[in-house]
């Protein structure tokens, strides 16, 4: 078992109930919309056989969790992890609702994923498994129904195999009008220039305005980075490229340390050879997994899985920001500790909505049948990002809270507004 999967305790779901009703109940949102909220509208889960290399057949388990649908289409990603579990998808589908909300986009929340450790198959043996995932999932998922994207483990080839399975089993007419079913596909198939990037420029764009909002830049910043993944690599290049120092990485394999800087491009580089690992990048030193949050800088980026900060380890945090790249990064009681030491967190549902954004432009980018260009995409990233930042950081100052709260308010306000207008069917 890896170092990071170790601290993953199960309690994901507790932490998004907690989060949700504390802010319901100080917004005073309405009883029988937070009755709504409260739960999710659609569990679905897939056990499905899979042949593999050696002719033996696997059954996989699959899961796909929709909360909430009131804003539009379901929307979020799919990971490939040996830990998710229903409990853990339903916690990422809640946050998936908050966070589209917040962001103002036409969608609800999803997330779901497959039990399985990505490191133990072939790439042939994961397309199949993808292929026949997609093909139990069926009319669960659909352009106007629920939108997936990538997450932990998954990426560009997965939403193409996805893409390619969905229109392969619809009838022929149907088939070009749908290849926004999936969202970061590779920009060959429809995918959108830089949606490769969204996420970690949004975690970096929110950093930096962050620090704009105290008078401050990114200028000689020192960052360290947990999870080396999509978002932890572009949101370091981002930061070094303004100017900032990153001085070390933890994956689920190693933790890296440099306190004159670790170049996050040539680190990238590193890790394709090894199946994303970090492990054994020449001029850093390897330092023990546990001394990692307690490391001496100005930010810390998880950029992982769920509940790495908590209870035990939030009181050693050195760091002035903690900006949430991954999705339920610090629980309850770790964010109660960084809060009375005056660190504050930068919420996953703002700190990580690039992604998700970039998703939207994608999806309506393949509706009008146009194709954009990178600079065009990111300005338009840029935009919608800093209106949201801007809207969160209001928030904090009219309602004297912190961040998370602040964005919880806005994102549920939202979605009550839709329910108070519409009314509940029948
Ligand atoms: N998996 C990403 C997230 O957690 C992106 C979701 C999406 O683009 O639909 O926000």
């Amino acid at each position: 078992m890896s170092k990071i999967q170790e601290k993953k305790p199960a309690t994901m779901y507790e932490n998004v109930m907690q989060q949700y009703n504390q802010v319901a109940d100080s917004m005073g949102l309405n009883k029988n919309i937070k009755k709504i909220l409260g739960i999710t509208n659609n569990e679905i889960i897939v056990n499905f056989p899979v042949r593999m290399d050696n002719d033996e057949v696997k059954i996989f388990t699959g899961y796909r969790v929709q909360h909430n649908n009131a804003l539009g289409p379901y929307k979020g990603g799919l990971r490939y992890h040996p830990t998710i579990d229903v409990d853990d998808a339903r916690a990422l589908a809640m946050w998936m609702t908050w966070k589209t909300s917040l962001a103002g986009l036409p969608f609800g929340g999803a997330k779901g994923g497959i039990k399985l450790d990505p490191r133990d198959y072939s790439i042939r043996e994961l397309e199949r498994i993808t292929r026949r995932f997609t093909y139990a999932l069926g009319d669960n998922i659909g352009p106007d129904q629920d939108i997936p994207a990538p997450d932990v483990n998954t990426n560009a080839q997965t939403m193409a195999w996805i893409l390619d399975t969905y229109m392969s089993t619809k009838a022929p007419s149907a088939r070009s009008q749908n290849s926004h079913i999936v969202t970061g596909k590779p920009v060959g198939s429809g995918g959108l220039e830089g949606r490769d990037r969204a996420t970690g420029f949004g975690v970096f764009l929110t950093i930096k305005l962050f620090l704009a909002s105290q008078g401050k830049d990114l200028k000689n910043k020192t960052f360290i980075v947990q999870g080396f993944g999509n978002v932890g690599q572009w949101a370091s290049k981002f930061m070094v490229e303004e100017g900032a120092k990153l001085i070390a990485v933890q994956d689920a394999h190693a933790t890296l340390y440099h306190k004159e800087g670790i170049d996050p491009v040539a680190l990238a580089e590193h890790t394709k050879p090894r199946k994303g690992s970090i492990e054994g990048f020449e001029g850093t030193e390897e330092i023990k997994p546990e001394e990692f949050f307690g490391l001496a800088c100005d930010i810390l980026i998880p950029a992982a899985l769920g509940n790495q900060i908590n209870g035990s380890n939030a009181a050693n945090i050195k760091a002035k920001i903690v900006a949430e790249g991954a999705n339920g990064p610090v629980t309850g009681e770790g964010e109660k500790i960084l809060l009375e030491r005056e660190i504050a967190i930068i919420p996953d549902i703002l700190c990580n909505s690039g992604g998700v954004i970039g998703s939207y432009f994608e999806w309506l980018q393949n509706r009008h049948g146009e194709i954009w260009q990178l600079d065009e995409v990111m300005q338009k990233i840029e935009k919608k990002l800093t209106e949201n930042f801007k809207k969160v950081e209001e928030a904090v100052k009219e309602n004297k809270v912190d961040w998370r709260t602040a964005a919880y308010i806005i994102a549920i306000s939202r979605i009550e507004l839709a329910y108070t207008q519409r009314g509940i069917f029948p």
